[in-house]
């Protein structure tokens, strides 16, 4: 999610080199050999930072002692629009990217350590700014839209790990996750009770798995609500800590929200176009993408 914004941003003015790829857990990620060579060699490195990517700490110090810049985006965004960890009250929740509003902000974040080393290239990280916000913009209007087709009782959204705590607050879901803010620690037998209980308790229809988490826990909820008379469905894979496949439409930043939201919302009662908002959005004629041979 940091590489796509980067991209946005760099244009053809730099390269950008993601080292997590789809289906990457980043709370667990081990940096390889050759990602440390990266690290070590590249002019920035841009990483979510809050403690997301726990084991690459450490390869990102070193590579600000050799004199690289460094730049934790997520962490430059004020501290009173972060939520705090519940698990660990000293620390904050890292899924910033889950809410587009916030994320927003980390494009400005990107275009300041960009320009300080290429000032140069100014304008055209300004230019492309603009023309990301505007996508941007829309694909966070088109999920508070079909989000909020929802039924109110329905807006529960119940994942493997408390991975939309920002998604919640910006579309007024209540989540709740059967894993922690982190991967690092496993649910309890007592943690998959509880979370039963809720979902008989409150006749919870749809329960959502992650691509980047291991589907053992989802499948422990539904059986143990099946064993208590109350049949909920996999409500779909949504992408927390990783996106689609490189390439696809899922594989990029508005992609993503665009998945989570429809497939959120189609599972939960509300109403959604048959293709999500690209398909929305590619019936607009005024779409330059459209016009363009
Ligand atoms: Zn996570």
């Amino acid at each position: 999610m940091v590489g796509d914004l980067v991209k946005a941003v760099v244009g053809d003015r730099g390269t950008v080199d993601v080292l997590m790829s789809s289906g990457v857990d980043p709370h667990l990620y081990q940096p390889t050999r050759s990602d440390l060579a990266k690290v070590l060699q590249a002019d920035v490195i841009f990483y979510n930072g809050l403690h997301l990517e726990g084991r690459m700490d450490e390869s990102f110090e070193r590579a600000q002692a050799a004199g690289r810049a460094v730049c934790a985006v997520a962490e430059a965004i004020p501290e009173d629009r972060l939520l705090q960890d519940e698990d660990h009250p000293d620390a904050y929740d890292p899924h910033v990217w889950m809410d587009p509003v916030r994320w927003r902000s980390v494009l400005m974040v990107i275009r300041e350590q960009c320009i300080k080393m290429d000032p140069n290239g100014e304008l055209i990280y300004s230019e492309n700014i603009k023309k990301y916000l505007q996508e941007l913009n829309a694909v966070d209007a088109y999920a508070e839209r079909v989000l909020l087709s929802v039924p109110k009782d329905a807006r529960v959204l119940v994942t493997a790990h408390d991975a939309f705590g920002y998604f919640g607050e910006r579309f007024g879901f209540e989540v709740v996750g059967l894993q922690g803010i982190s991967t690092e620690s496993e649910a309890s037998v007592q943690d998959v009770n509880q979370l039963v209980d809720l979902l008989v308790r409150r006749k919870i229809p749809a329960i959502f798995v992650e691509s980047t988490v291991p589907k053992k826990g989802i499948r422990a909820l539904i059986e143990g609500a099946k064993a208590k008379g109350h049949e909920v469905q996999v409500g779909g894979s949504l992408f927390s800590d990783a996106m689609g496949d490189v390439g696809s439409w899922s594989g990029t930043y508005l992609g993503m929200v665009d998945h989570n939201a429809t497939t959120v919302a189609k599972a939960l009662g509300g109403q959604t176009p048959t293709g999500g908002w690209r398909s929305t959005r590619e019936s607009t004629p005024s779409d330059p993408s459209k016009s363009s041979p």
